[in-house]
């Protein structure tokens, strides 16, 4: 269903009168076409607390922006870069990296301030502010208190920015490690990503890698793709590469075999709640699979107070239990490949509790418990990372069905005041989903526009 508040604030007239009356301007985002497929401008580096000791400059060349960095009040064009101006030039820049992992005290927190204070306004429409930061210092309160300072002050800016652009924090300790992640956040396909806190690990277990077909000689399984999100993450999975089989239910058969078709995959119709699913999967692939995504949902709303137990059951099989049996069953075979990856889908109604869906709520929290505690041991055992996205207000048939007035409240709730599209989703998890981003492993990242729900 169409956003026509967000085609009105478009056009002139549309502009004047809602800013007039005080309401959301929301803008339009650019999101990843192949004719743009990177941000339009320079890339400017900043340092606060001192040299990071990060390899950052090789890895933001490599993004493809002119990349200038700010060191002590002076701007130079770094490695691979062909940047001009200074912070104070006549176009401000499309992205800015923020390097404060050197952050240790209250003193050092200032320097976050003075770096960004005076570039902040400056940063062009739909651009990025990325921060980084340091894991959090168990021995030293102090470190780990101005690292965790980063998240607030991160997610505050994200609510007052504007103008379509993003603010995300990254914990690392290694730039090439946070490479897939940085190429990410500074590109139009995170759009629809902001206020998010991203832990990235010192390593991850990454081969060479193709950067514009990342996927290529792989095989993903995508659950729920005969439409809305999953029929996008199939077809961005599909764009980067992959094989892809298009699993859904029997009554969907015709337009999972349609999605198959066009993407060049094949169509799996099998009910995802079966017992034997997993053991269905892998007899479907001999040869094992690559990515596998946990996709297809259903919701049943009711208050608790109204809701039979069939619709409580039947969400949390198709939403949960479903996940940990074909998980359990794909690892227990071996049949996901080592370098493998599970994305799930949770949901921000999860992490934040949404009326009359208890039942959803309930199973989209517990998919992140799944990811954060399954993480650590699918790496160690199968080589294999597990991650989530958790998407808010989605413009889909499920958020179509919403009433008027709870569907718009969803769309103008969050920092970008609009919902986010199928793609937006399908960007993330296929960023989740790529060779070069092992380092990223029990991560919920949320595809929001930053919703108020929430943290
Ligand atoms: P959708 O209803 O448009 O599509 C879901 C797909 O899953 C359908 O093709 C359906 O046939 C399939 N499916 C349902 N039960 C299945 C089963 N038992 N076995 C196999 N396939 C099954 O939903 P969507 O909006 O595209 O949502 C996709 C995922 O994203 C869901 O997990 C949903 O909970 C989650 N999500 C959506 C939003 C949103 O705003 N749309 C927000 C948060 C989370």
């Amino acid at each position: 269903m169409a956003d026509r508040y967000l085609s009105f604030t478009a056009t002139a007239p549309g502009r004047f009168l809602t800013a007039r009356l005080g309401l959301p301007q929301p803008a339009a985002l650019s999101r990843w076409t192949a004719e743009r497929p990177s941000l339009d401008g320079r890339l400017l580096h900043l340092t606060a607390g001192g040299p990071s000791g990060l390899d950052l400059a090789p890895v933001l060349a490599r993004t493809g922006l002119p990349t200038a960095t700010e060191a002590a009040g002076t701007t130079t064009g770094s490695t691979g870069g062909s940047a001009t101006g200074s912070t104070a030039g006549s176009t401000g820049p499309a992205a800015v990296v923020l390097d404060a992992t050197g952050v240790r005290d209250v003193d050092a927190l200032a320097e976050v301030h003075a770096a960004l204070h005076p570039v902040v306004r400056s940063v062009a429409a739909s651009g990025r502010v990325v921060v980084l930061g340091a894991p959090l210092d168990a021995r030293d309160h102090h470190q780990a208190a101005v690292q965790q300072a980063l998240e607030g002050f991160v997610r505050s800016l994200g609510k007052e920015i504007g103008r379509g652009r993003t603010v995300n924090l990254v914990r690392l300790t290694d730039a090439s490690a946070a490479e897939s992640t940085l190429r990410f956040l500074l590109s139009p396909r995170s759009a629809y990503v902001s206020g998010q806190v991203i832990g990235v690990a010192a390593e991850g277990p990454d081969g060479p890698v193709d950067w514009d077909l990342p996927l290529t000689g792989r095989t993903a399984l995508v659950t729920g793709a005969a439409r809305g999100i999953g029929e996008a993450v199939a077809e961005t999975l599909a764009r980067y590469g992959a094989h892809v089989v298009v699993l859904d239910v029997p009554q969907a058969a015709e337009d999972a075999r349609r999605v198959a078709a066009r993407l060049g995959g094949s169509a799996l119709t099998l009910d995802i709640t079966a017992a034997d699913a997993g053991e269905r999967i892998a007899a479907e692939l001999p040869d094992g699979l690559d990515v596998l995504i946990h996709n297809a949902g259903i919701t049943r709303d009711r208050r608790l107070v109204n809701m039979p137990a069939e619709r409580w059951s039947s969400v949390l099989d198709v939403n949960l239990a479903s996940v940990l049996r074909t998980t359990d069953a794909l690892l227990a075979k071996g049949a996901l490949r080592a370098g493998g990856r599970i994305v799930a889908t949770a949901s921000i109604a999860g992490l934040a509790g949404n009326a009359g869906q208890t039942n959803y709520g309930a199973s989209k929290a517990g998919v992140a418990g799944l990811v954060r505690s399954l993480a650590p041991r699918a790496l160690a055992e199968h080589g294999v990372t597990v991650n989530a996205v958790a998407p808010g207000f989605i413009e889909t048939r499920m958020t179509a069905a919403v009433p008027l007035f709870i569907r718009e409240a969803g769309r103008r709730m969050n920092s970008l005041a609009q919902g986010g599209l199928p793609v937006d989703v399908a960007e993330t998890t296929a960023w989740l989903a790529h060779p070069a981003s092992g380092a990223v492993n029990g991560q919920v990242v949320r595809v929001c526009g930053q919703s108020l729900l929430g943290a």
